[in-house]
């Protein structure tokens, strides 16, 4: 079978694993956290990093630090993976879920500007949403897939209306929004090193921040909130910090970023040209440079079979395609969330394929994936 994607371990880590064990420092404290840190805040072009246990924390340390507090509504879209609706309901908010554009698949600017023109009052600095009369307290754009949102456009809106912006980066390290990094597009971004990310540290993540005051606070509440040395908290904590052992692998992939990102870019250029006559891949707005941390395609809307039984196909054929993220407005815990006109969503969520797109996919199993997926398109046109 050809995997979805796995990662790719054939760098020095499992010599830094190793060193972590004869040192051992495989806890929080540790030369390789801190070694991580510099790396991810380097490679997003921010002042600081803060290393966590997972991209849900560090989306969730991430509100946190904005002063997302309970019963507040955060703006997100319906179409993410659920982690970034479950980060708003840790920290005590309710997602409020608006729509994507067609051309990113990524948080729509006119529809931002739609839902807080035409939903919202602002007064005495704060941003209220009318029909429930809750305080509507960060914008939280989702990188779809690695591909950045339309950043310029929604800080505009975001800040004529004081809203704080948080990105949910987990799958784009790696990526570029009109030829800059990623850190500074928002006041806080998270990204994730998940084992099915591109950069891995089997369990991970990271938050990255220009702002002193909000790379200190997440530290601080991560790391249980503990005051000194002694054990005196001095608010609720978390337990939140990333291991030595897991900045171990991630930093020794951190130090092939480049390259696995050109492969991810390469994998997912191949499909596109592959398939471009035949079917649509996944989208690419001219004003970014994707990480591309997934490639696949979108069934036609006419075709004769659903995703399910194209999967199962390619399954029997030994290639590993997968169906995509089921948008928030269609799982049980987030159905009854406050939401807009969700049409472009609706459109294309359900015909999302996934192919297989591991950084280290030989040429010849992507032949082997696309002369699978070309068969399996003859049988849904017929
Ligand atoms: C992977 C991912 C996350 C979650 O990260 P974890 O490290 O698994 O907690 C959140 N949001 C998006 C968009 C993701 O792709």
């Amino acid at each position: 079978m050809i995997p979805l994607a796995v990662p790719d371990l054939t760098g020095r880590e499992s010599e830094y694993l190793a060193e972590c064990i004869e040192t051992t420092f495989v806890s929080s404290v540790g030369p390789f956290v801190e070694r991580l840190e510099t790396m991810v805040a380097a490679a997003a072009g921010s002042r600081f990093a803060v290393a966590t246990a997972s991209g849900t924390s560090a989306l969730h340390m991430s509100l946190l630090a904005v002063g997302v507090g309970r019963n507040d509504l955060v703006i997100m879209p319906s179409y993410t993976f659920v982690a970034s609706a479950n980060a708003v309901r840790h920290a005590g908010a309710d997602p409020w879920l608006l729509d994507v554009s067609p051309e990113s698949w990524t948080l729509d600017p006119a529809g931002l500007a739609h839902a807080l023109r035409g939903d919202c009052t602002v007064s005495d600095h704060t941003v209220i949403h009318r029909g429930t009369g809750r305080r509507v307290s960060a914008v939280m754009p989702v990188y779809t897939a690695g591909h950045p949102a339309d950043m310029d456009a929604l800080n505009e809106v975001a800040a004529s209306y004081g809203l704080p912006v948080v990105s949910d980066a987990a799958a784009a390290i790696g990526a570029t929004y009109r030829g800059r990094a990623l850190g500074p597009l928002a006041r806080v971004s998270a990204f994730s090193f998940n084992g099915n990310k591109t950069i891995t540290s089997g369990g991970g993540g990271a938050v990255v921040t220009d702002d002193e005051a909000v790379a200190t606070r997440i530290r601080h509440v991560s790391t249980t909130a503990r005051r000194g040395p002694g054990y005196v908290h001095d608010e609720v904590g978390y337990n939140y910090r990333m291991t030595n052992l897991q900045a171990a692998v991630g930093v020794a992939q951190l130090e092939r970023m480049d390259s696995l990102v050109a492969a991810k870019r390469r994998i997912a250029e191949t499909y596109a040209e592959a398939f471009s006559t035949l079917v649509e891949a996944f989208p690419h707005a001219a004003w970014a440079q994707s990480s591309d941390w997934m490639s696949g395609i979108v069934l036609p809307a006419d075709a004769s079979k659903n995703v399910d039984e194209v999967v199962a196909e390619l399954q029997s054929e030994g290639v590993d395609g997968r169906g995509f993220w089921v948008p928030m407005h269609h799982q049980p815990p987030y159905a009854n969330c406050l939401r807009s006109d969700l049409t472009v969503t609706d459109s294309f969520a359900g015909r999302v394929l996934t192919l297989p797109c591991s950084s280290a996919l030989a040429s010849h199993e992507q032949d082997r994936v696309i002369d699978a997926v070309t068969r399996a398109m003859r049988t849904w046109q017929s």
